[in-house]
């Protein structure tokens, strides 16, 4: 699990809160809020294609 501003590298990366945001980091980019109206959230799980 990984909170906004953690930089966990490259990868995908699912907001925990509303389950409908993906989003794709890359290495050294920080996690943003979730840009979800109105979910706000920052826990992040790391989703895998396979
Ligand atoms: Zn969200």
């Amino acid at each position: 699990m990984y909170k906004t501003n953690d930089t966990p590298g490259a990868g995908n990366y699912e907001c925990l809160t509303c389950k409908s945001n993906l989003i794709t980091l890359k290495d050294g980019e920080k996690i943003p809020e979730c840009s979800t109206p109105n979910c706000k959230g920052d826990i992040w799980a790391r989703v895998y294609n396979n």
